[in-house]
């Protein structure tokens, strides 16, 4: 970020806490130049007072809306409670939450973690025990195919197979042992699989890569294919999961299910980091006791709220609510025909915009903040509409209104 986008800040605390970021934060994000200090459902304050709407949720992981009165009980109560035991015991909280995550995705088994990278993690960890153990790939040959354009988290394997070579550079040495294969190509992936092949690992919506859904019945092929070679199908959901496409999962639009399923993001009810991956019985029981673990993963308060988040998701009808605000929203922008806008992609509440050529998209965001949206950019010039799943009619309306307005200064320019 430019010096002169960080001291536009005109608030002296602003200006100060900007200043003071710089110097100690390790410079790995481009944040905008905004402090947030409060936030209530959609909305988020900064340190002048000034409201923005969240058209973000943190890429998900505020779906429910900030500080959701449910949850913030939950948490609260759950925190004087009991919180963190490590699982040398049991809590009365965990396989409660568990049960109701296995029974809404449709799966046998979870495992608990801590961020969606370790989910992710977890998942590959598992596919090639069963690999080893149970197709009978030689050790330390198996392989997984991933897509390009992935975006899985940041741990030194996960940023192994990424195309995007900005998250690789100097890391190495990386992980082997991943094929990467065009998005949404089934004829590419049936190329790639060889006996060595154990999963193919794929976001059904590319959310980091810039929204982008693959052809419709691709994930059914996959699903098929998956089964006929006898290769696991790992869903990454941490961001499309629990609602944020107008459906529990992503996967159930087109109604595969897949082995395993990592969730996290959401899970977490905007408090906490929760993750779990949730999988079959037949891939799930490759674990046994001392294989994996995480101090954190599972603990008591994580397993309260997102229990919470899970029963929010449910009695609020929020899959419904994204599906029909979607609907909304993106009607609002094609009726509009804005030349500035060249493609809206996406399902549900998961929305991106792509601006035509020429359209500088990092503008178009700082312009939004000052018309009080937030938002940032993904890839391809594409920014998210991705608001929590509590947004009302009338606020879509009017943020669809300013974003449109936004456009014109940019097109007229
Ligand atoms: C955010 C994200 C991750 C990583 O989650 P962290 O909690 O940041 O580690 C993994 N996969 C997908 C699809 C994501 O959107």
């Amino acid at each position: 970020m430019s010096e002169t986008t960080m001291q536009r800040g005109t608030d002296p605390a602003t200006a100060a806490l900007l200043a003071l970021d710089a110097k100690v934060n390790a410079p790995i994000y481009t944040s905008l130049p905004l402090v947030a200090t409060r936030a209530q459902d959609v909305w988020i304050w900064d340190l002048a007072g000034k409201r923005y709407l969240d058209m973000m949720s943190a890429y998900s992981a505020v779906s429910f809306g900030h500080a959701h009165p449910r949850l913030l009980a939950a948490l609260t109560d759950q925190a004087g409670r009991l919180s963190v035991t490590s699982r040398a015991m049991h809590s009365d909280q965990l396989a409660p939450f568990l049960a109701t995550l296995v029974e809404m995705t449709g799966q046998a088994r979870a495992l608990p973690m801590n961020s969606g990278a370790e989910a992710v993690e977890t998942a590959i960890k598992a596919v090639r025990k069963w690999g080893h153990t149970v197709k009978g790939i030689p050790d330390d040959q198996a392989e997984i195919i991933v897509f390009d354009g992935n975006f899985h988290g940041r741990t030194t394997t996960i940023v192994s197979f990424s195309s995007h070579p900005e998250y690789r550079a100097g890391f190495g040495p990386l992980t082997p042992g991943f094929v990467s294969v065009p998005f949404g190509d089934i004829a590419a992936v049936r190329r790639a699989i060889t006996p060595r092949t154990c999963a193919v690992l794929i976001e059904p919506i590319q959310g980091e890569g810039g929204v982008i859904v693959p052809p419709a019945g691709f994930l059914k092929a996959l699903r098929a294919l998956c089964d006929t070679e006898n290769v696991m199908l790992v869903a990454d959901e941490i961001q499309t999961g629990l609602g944020r496409t107008g459906a529990m999962l992503a996967c159930d639009h087109e109604g595969i299910r897949p082995d395993a399923v990592c969730l996290g993001k959401a899970l977490g009810g905007g408090f906490l980091p929760v993750s779990a991956v949730v999988g079959s019985e037949a891939l799930m029981s490759v674990f046994h006791p001392g294989d994996h673990g995480s101090t954190f993963g599972g603990n008591a308060l994580a397993a309260r709220v997102g229990h919470e988040a899970l029963q929010v998701l449910r009695d609020e009808r929020l899959c419904d609510r994204a599906q029909t605000s979607g609907a909304l929203l993106t009607a609002l922008l094609r009726e509009a025909a804005h030349p500035a806008i060249a493609d809206i992609r996406g399902k549900g509440l998961m929305i991106g915009v792509q601006f035509a050529d020429g359209i500088d998209a990092e503008a178009v965001c700082h312009a939004l903040m000052a018309a009080g949206i937030i938002t940032k950019v993904t890839h391809h010039a594409t920014i998210r509409l991705s608001p929590p799943l509590t947004i009302d009619a009338d606020t879509l309306r009017w943020a669809a209104g300013v974003l449109l307005q936004v456009l014109d200064h940019f097109t007229a320019a």
